[in-house]
C-alpha cells in the first residue's frame, strides 16, 4: 500500500505556498537575499524513519534552534547546579534579543533568548575552555544528533560578527555581573559560529526525534542526550521557545518547538516524533510564518497538543 504521510505533507505545504506573509530577516545580506518562497518540511518518528517534502534538501543556517541543543550539551558539561547557577528557566515575555535578567541574581532569564544562549555558550566543554572547544564542542554535538557531519557556513558567520553589536553588549553586561567571564569578543564568536551551523528540515527532525526519544537518535540508535537532560530541555522549549509568542504557541500548538531566524523551525513531541519546516518569512515574534502554520496543521489533524488527554 502506497504511504499516505508524504501526500498528506504534500497537501500541506501546497495549501501554504500562496501565503506571503511576514518578512525575511534582513539584518545579513545571507539572509535578507535567501529565497523566501523556500518551504519545506520533515518528521521523523522514534523508529528512525524520516518523511520529507517540498525544500527538504535546502540547507539554512540553523541560528536560534540551536540553543536548546546548546543547552543539553551545558547540562551535561556542567550538571545542572552549574547550569542553573548560569540560566534561570522562567518565560521572558520579551523580544528575543533583550537582556531579561533576573532580578537579585542577574541570571539571563531563560536559555532560548540570546541573554540565556549567549551564558550557555560560555559554559560549553568545561571550565578550561578555549573558544575554538566550545565550537568543536557544540559543532560535533549537533552533528551527533542529526546523524551526519555538520559545518558552519562561514558566509552567514562573517556577516553576523560585523554586526554582532548588540550580542557583544549583552554579554558585556552579563560579564559587568559576574554571570560571564573571559573575553566578551570570544564568546560571541563561538555563539555566532554555532549560529551558523548548516541543517536541512530532515536534520532539524531527526534533532527533535532524539528530544523526543528520552534523547536517543532514533536512526544511529546512540543515546546522545541523558533522558533528564533531554525532559529538561523538552520542558524549556514548552515554556520558552517560541519567544514571547511561547503562551499563544502552547495554546494553539501545544508541541515543545524552537524556532530559527533562518525560517527554520523544530519541534519534538514526547515519545511521537520530532518535526522540522523550513519557511524564511517571519512574524514580528521572529517565528517563520508557515512554519506556524505547518505546526498547527499537524497539531490539529494529527492530535499532537501536549495537552490533549485522549
Ligand atoms: N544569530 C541570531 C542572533 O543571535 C540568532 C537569533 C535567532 O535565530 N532568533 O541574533
Amino acid at each position: 500500500m502506497r504511504n499516505p504521510v508524504p501526500d498528506y505533507l504534500h497537501e500541506i505545504l501546497d495549501s501554504l505556498r500562496d501565503d506571503r506573509a511576514g518578512t525575511v530577516a534582513d539584518y545579513i545580506p545571507q539572509l535578507a537575499d535567501a529565497d523566501p518562497d523556500v518551504l519545506g518540511v520533515a518528521l521523523a518518528i522514534p523508529n528512525g524513519r524520516t518523511y520529507s517534502v517540498g525544500d527538504d534538501r535546502v540547507e539554512f543556517s540553523i541560528q536560534s534552534i540551536s540553543k536548546p541543543f546548546a543547552y543539553a550539551a551545558a547540562l551535561i558539561d556542567r550538571g545542572a547546579d552549574a547550569v542553573d547557577a548560569t540560566v534561570g528557566v522562567e518565560p521572558s515575555g520579551e523580544a528575543f534579543d533583550e537582556l531579561s535578567l533576573e532580578g537579585g541574581t542577574h541570571r539571563p532569564k531563560n536559555p532560548m533568548i540570546n541573554a540565556g544562549a549567549l551564558a550557555v555558550h560560555h559554559l560549553l566543554a568545561g571550565d578550561d575552555a578555549t573558544s575554538q572547544d566550545r565550537v568543536t564542542r557544540i559543532v560535533e554535538f549537533l552533528s551527533e544528533l542529526a546523524g551526519r557531519v555538520l559545518t558552519v557556513d562561514e558566509d552567514v558567520y562573517r556577516s553576523e560578527i560585523e554586526t554582532a553589536d548588540r550580542n557583544l553588549a549583552i554579554v558585556h553586561m552579563l560579564r559587568n555581573y559576574g554571570v560571564v567571564a573571559g573575553s566578551a569578543h570570544a564568546v560571541v564568536d563561538g555563539y555566532t559560529r554555532q549560529c551558523a551551523v548548516r541543517v536541512t528540515v530532515r536534520d532539524l527532525a531527526v534533532m527533535g526525534a532524539t528530544l523526543a526519544n528520552a534523547g536517543v537518535q532514533p536512526v544511529t540508535g546512540n543515546r546522545v542526550v541523558p533522558a533528564a537532560v533531554a525532559r529538561r530541555t523538552l520542558a524549556v522549549m514548552a515554556g520558552c521557545g517560541m519567544y514571547d509568542a511561547a503562551g499563544d504557541w502552547l495554546v494553539r500548538v501545544g508541541i515543545p518547538a524552537k524556532s530559527g531566524v533562518a525560517g527554520g523551525l523544530m519541534g519534538a513531541l514526547p515519545g511521537e516524533l520530532g518535526l522540522g519546516t523550513v519557511s524564511p518569512r517571519l512574524d514580528t515574534h521572529g517565528n517563520s510564518v508557515r512554519g506556524v502554520a505547518i505546526c498547527e496543521r499537524l497539531s490539529r489533524d494529527m492530535g499532537m497538543h501536549l495537552m490533549d488527554a485522549e
